[in-house]
């Protein structure tokens, strides 16, 4: 058996988070599409030329992106091998070749910019080697840059579906309600937010959240019974969903991939990110942040619910209850390690920042409680 050497990625639902590698062939009326299996051919598609839209994509829009199918079948061809480009220009038919033309304008100059960047730039990746011993986080920094909101939020959706499919769902409700209140509250308050932030509530007595790249974001009842307002919830949304906002995850994957993959993103190539695609599937789930990460995703966190008008208050006391030890499940601790330290330095940074009058959430928290068995206190 021959070995199977895939010249294209392709994306879609019943597809691997990380993008299928396959082999593309051009013939006379469309593509054939073989997709790998354990190291050899697997499955093969043809796909007509008629079916296809054509548009430039990927890193740099020096990819050739075909798309096909629709809803659940729709599918993603990311394609960069020059010789297979032209092929496709050659063989596809007029009604594709204006939007084509364009694409392939846009391949060619970024092509040319490339070639411009590596003739005055000589050495580039030695330097890049090197900084990265000196500055190894803003080279991290640099090549999350480059990876496209879009990917990330493939990755992210691929992992939290994945995810759910395993859990109790909790899909309307009181609680339902409150988070996605909560969430829009937040949401409102980044501005240019490239994020469409969902918000699942899953059955669980864990306490705990979570959120994936790309916005997607998992409470736990056992959280929402452990809190005692919807303020308190808020703080640990606003922790999560700067996670997210900064990116943290695809630096942490990047991190984790070493020098050479962060080099091939930086200059855009291919088999270095379908290298950490196919990773960052398998990561997605059992990440954790650094303790930077952590400081970083409070601080903001802090202000994003200070902005929402959401009394901050709430995130310093959870905060501050989660510290303390307790018999129940904590799991928000074996991710996010609570120190007193922690709450401490919020409220030192609240205090700097000038008192504005909270505005309450329209649910009542007792409401949300009972929703989820918790049994109210008896007056005195
Ligand atoms: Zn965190």
């Amino acid at each position: 058996m021959t070995k199977f050497s895939p010249n294209a990625l392709c994306f879609g639902e019943e597809l691997p988070a990380s993008g299928a590698p396959c082999f593309v062939q051009v013939e006379g009326h469309g593509l054939t599409i073989t997709f790998e299996r354990d190291g050899g051919e697997g499955a093969q598609e043809m796909v007509p030329f008629p079916a296809f839209s054509v548009s430039a994509g990927g890193l740099d829009h020096d990819h050739l992106v075909l798309k096909w199918g629709e809803a659940e079948r729709a599918r993603t061809l990311y394609l960069k091998n020059p010789h297979l480009i032209r092929a496709f220009r050659d063989a596809a038919p007029d009604h594709l070749s204006q939007p084509f033309e364009q694409a392939a304008e846009r391949v060619r100059q970024v092509r040319h910019r490339h070639r411009v960047m590596w003739g005055t730039v000589g050495g580039a990746i030695a330097a890049v080697a090197l900084a990265l011993w000196f500055g190894a986080d803003l080279l991290v920094e640099m090549a999350v840059s480059r990876i496209p909101v879009e990917w990330e939020q493939k990755l992210g959706e691929a992992a939290y579906r994945d995810f759910l499919s395993h859990q109790e769902v909790i899909k309307e409700g009181p609680a339902v309600k409150a988070v996605e209140e909560i969430t829009q509250r937040l949401a409102e308050q980044v501005p240019n937010n490239p994020y469409k932030f969902q918000v699942t509530v899953v059955k669980s007595d864990v306490v705990n959240a979570f959120a994936l790249p790309g916005g997607y974001v998992v409470v736990f009842t056992g959280l929402m019974k452990k809190a005692e307002s919807g303020e308190e919830v808020a703080g640990v949304l606003g922790h999560e969903l700067n996670h997210v906002l900064q990116r943290h995850g695809l630096e942490r994957i990047v991190k984790n991939m070493g020098v050479m993959a962060v080099v091939a993103i930086i200059v855009g190539d291919q088999q270095g990110l379908i290298g950490l695609m196919r990773q960052v599937g398998v990561e997605l789930l059992t990440l954790k942040f650094d303790r930077a990460q952590e400081t970083e995703a409070d601080l903001t966190g802090l202000q994003l619910v200070y902005r929402a008008k959401i009394d901050p208050a709430g995130m310093i006391t959870f905060f501050q209850k989660l510290s303390e030890k307790d018999d129940g499940r904590l799991e928000w601790l074996s991710t996010h390690p609570m120190s007193s330290a922690r709450a401490e330095r919020l409220k030192v940074e609240l205090a700097a920042l000038p008192k504005r009058s909270p505005e309450p959430f329209t649910f009542e928290w007792t409401t949300v409680q009972s929703s989820l068995g918790v049994q109210p206190v008896a007056a005195p």
